[in-house]
C-alpha cells in the first residue's frame, strides 16, 4: 500500500491530477490518500517529484515495534486482570499463534498470487 510522507509532500497536486481513480485529494496543503479507492497502480509513486509517495515495506520496522508493544500490553493486562503471573506467558503463546496464523495467511496468499502470475503470462 502506498502512503504519503507528509514531511516530504510539498502540495504540488501532481499526484491528485494523475491518480486515475481520484483516490488522492489535498488536505491542508498535503496529499491525502483514500485507500478504499486505491487500485495500487503505482502512478503516484512515479509522478511525485519529491519522492513523498513511499512504499509500504518502509513501515515494516515500525509495524513490528507496534506489534511487540501491543503484545507486552496484552501480557501485562492478562496478569493484572486474571491475577496470576503465569497468564503472561499464556498470553504470549496466544499472540505467537496469532502472528503465525497471519504469516500462514500471507504465505498461502503469495502462493496463490504466484499462480496468478503464471496464468497471466
Ligand atoms: S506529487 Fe508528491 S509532493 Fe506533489 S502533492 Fe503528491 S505527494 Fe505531495
Ligand atoms: S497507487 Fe494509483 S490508484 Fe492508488 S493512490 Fe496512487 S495513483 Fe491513485
Amino acid at each position: 500500500m502506498p502512503w504519503i510522507d507528509k514531511d516530504g509532500c510539498v502540495g504540488c497536486g501532481i499526484c491528485v491530477e494523475e491518480c486515475p481513480v481520484d483516490a488522492i485529494s489535498m488536505e491542508n496543503g498535503k496529499a491525502e490518500m483514500e485507500m478504499g479507492k486505491c487500485i495500487h497502480c503505482g502512478t503516484c509513486h512515479e509522478v511525485c517529484p519529491q519522492e513523498a509517495v513511499r512504499h509500504d515495506g518502509e513501515k515494516i520496522p515500525d509495524e513490528v515495534k507496534v506489534n511487540v508493544k501491543r503484545t507486552k500490553e496484552f501480557m501485562s493486562a492478562c496478569v493484572k486482570y486474571l491475577g496470576d503471573s503465569k497468564e503472561g506467558l499464556k498470553c504470549l503463546n496466544r499472540m505467537t499463534k496469532y502472528f503465525n496464523k497471519q504469516k500462514t495467511v500471507a504465505e498461502k496468499t503469495l502462493e496463490e498470487l504466484e499462480k496468478l502470475k503464471s496464468d497471466s503470462k
